[in-house]
């Protein structure tokens, strides 16, 4: 006869964790539990009031940020309406050309790069991503959806959230077309609405450098990750030897950081605002002041999937780094003018602690 319970031992923590990711909102300001009405979350400890946009709630608090939220709000219902009518290609392409004003080719290349996205990081979760595969798995900054598409893939189910509602809502129906039930919020990095130790997997890639409070958004992951969770993050570096890659303009980082503002105004006619490149040493510092978890660093030669998307002249400097990246003068060279760098570790145990 058939056994109809099993012990966790048995199934193991790991799978355990997978079909029930036990994951709970809580109130991004006071961290109370919260109350769901059919249109929005409420907080009955702070008369917090989050209403749900796209059937995601809005969990995003007063903090500086690069977007302006009534309008994302309507955006990312319009984007809704875009995939219904005319699919997920065409709803990617409108974030560029609306949102962005990207002329018509840039917007096509862009649409791409998202696309091929997935499959980037389908191959990342084989390499330096393995260890951010312990459910629940939460990523800061969920963007179009490509790492999240990438582990429904693999059977998980993706949380996580966005500071735009509009990609969240791109992200969305990208996962929902791996037949995963993705659980989204908008929210900031810098008042994440989850518990304390909640996560045993936070990852965030191509964030940190965008964020308001980069402090704040440190001491965030710290507290939510659980105790022998890891972290993974990706970031340019400020003193890279290549153009500031949001910008295109050379030796941006090298600047003090009252000139940056100007240098990238005068040079590409656009605002350097919500872009604050760290150096290694300065990431350090702040991961000394701010949580006190302790970051390893590793500088990453460019994946070949990724120079087949750079247009020629990109494609050849980065084949020619890959080659640089290969020599043992570069990686002790590498924080003086590697392109980006991969950030990784894991919360102390408290019972290996204590032992
Ligand atoms: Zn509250």
């Amino acid at each position: 006869m058939e056994r109809v319970s099993r012990t966790v031992s048995e199934i193991g923590s790991e799978h355990l964790d997978k079909t029930s990711p036990n994951l709970n909102w809580v109130c991004p300001r006071c961290r109370a539990v919260l109350v769901k009405a059919p249109e929005s979350y409420l907080c009955e400890a702070c008369a917090g009031n989050y209403p749900i946009v796209a059937e995601m709630p809005d969990f995003r608090i007063d903090q500086p940020a690069w977007i302006d939220f009534g309008r994302d709000r309507d955006r990312a219902c319009a984007i809704d309406e875009i995939v219904r009518r005319e699919g997920l290609e065409a709803a990617i392409f409108d974030v560029f050309k609306t949102s962005r004003r990207f002329a018509e080719a840039k917007c096509r290349f862009r649409t791409r790069q998202v696309q091929a996205g997935a499959d980037k990081y389908t191959l990342q979760l084989g390499g330096w991503l393995a260890d951010i595969q312990a459910e629940p798995v939460f990523e800061v900054g969920i963007g179009p959806g490509q790492l999240a598409v990438a582990l429904a893939r693999r059977g998980y189910v993706p949380h996580g959230i966005d500071v735009s509602m509009e990609w969240l809502a791109v992200a969305k129906h990208w996962v929902r077309e791996q037949g995963v039930e993705p659980v989204f919020a908008g929210a900031m990095a810098e008042g994440l609405p989850l518990p304390d130790a909640s996560v045993r997997s936070y990852v965030s890639l191509d964030v940190i450098e965008h964020v308001g409070d980069q402090g704040r958004y440190l001491a965030e992951m710290a507290r939510i990750l659980k105790p022998g969770g890891h972290f993974a993050l990706v970031t340019p570096n400020r003193y890279s030897l290549s153009p500031e890659p949001h910008v295109g303009v050379w030796g941006v980082g090298y600047l003090p950081r009252s000139l940056q503002g100007r240098w990238v105004q005068m040079r590409a006619g656009v605002s350097y605002d919500f872009n604050r490149l760290l150096g290694v040493r300065e990431l350090r510092q702040l991961f000394r002041d701010n949580g006190a978890l302790v970051p390893q660093i590793d500088f990453p030669a460019i994946a070949e999937a990724e120079i087949l998307l750079f247009p020629p002249g990109k494609a050849r400097f980065a084949r020619l780094y890959n080659r640089i990246a290969r020599t043992s003068l570069f990686r002790l060279l590498a924080p003086l003018g590697g392109a980006y760098y991969r950030v990784t570790g894991r919360k102390p145990d408290e019972l290996a602690a204590a032992e």
